[in-house]
Parts: structure tokens; C-alpha cells; sequence
């Protein structure tokens, strides 16, 4: 039942490509809730995620400008 930090490490990359299913996001919530080591890469996966959007949404805006 509980996903290994392999698996939760997948389901993390996974997750910033496509929608994680009720199950998938429910083990990982679990397993985060637990494992001190697997929140630091969640973390780490959604700063990166956001300063990569906030990068592209700059480029977006300075082609149109
Ligand atoms: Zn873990």
C-alpha cells in the first residue's frame, strides 16, 4: 500500500507532466505526510515547476510586447 520513495519519486516527476490519478496522489500524499526526504524533492520538483512557468510567462510577454 505504501509506495516506496522510488515510487514516490516517479509519481512526483509524473505529476508535472500529467493529472496523477485519485490513487496516485492519495499514495503520495501519504507517503509525504511520512517521509521528511520525499517533501524536500516535492519541494524542490514545485519551485523548479514554478520558476519555469514564471520564465516562459516573461518570454510569452516579452514576444507580444
Ligand atoms: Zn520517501
Amino acid at each position: 500500500m505504501m509506495p516506496s520513495c522510488k515510487e514516490t519519486a516517479r509519481l512526483l516527476s509524473q505529476g508535472a507532466d500529467r493529472e496523477l490519478a485519485f490513487g496516485e496522489r492519495l499514495a503520495l500524499r501519504v507517503h509525504l505526510a511520512i517521509c521528511r526526504g520525499c517533501r524536500n524533492v516535492d519541494a524542490q520538483i514545485r519551485f523548479l515547476r514554478r520558476a519555469v512557468q514564471a520564465l516562459s510567462r516573461d518570454q510569452d510577454q516579452s514576444d507580444t510586447a
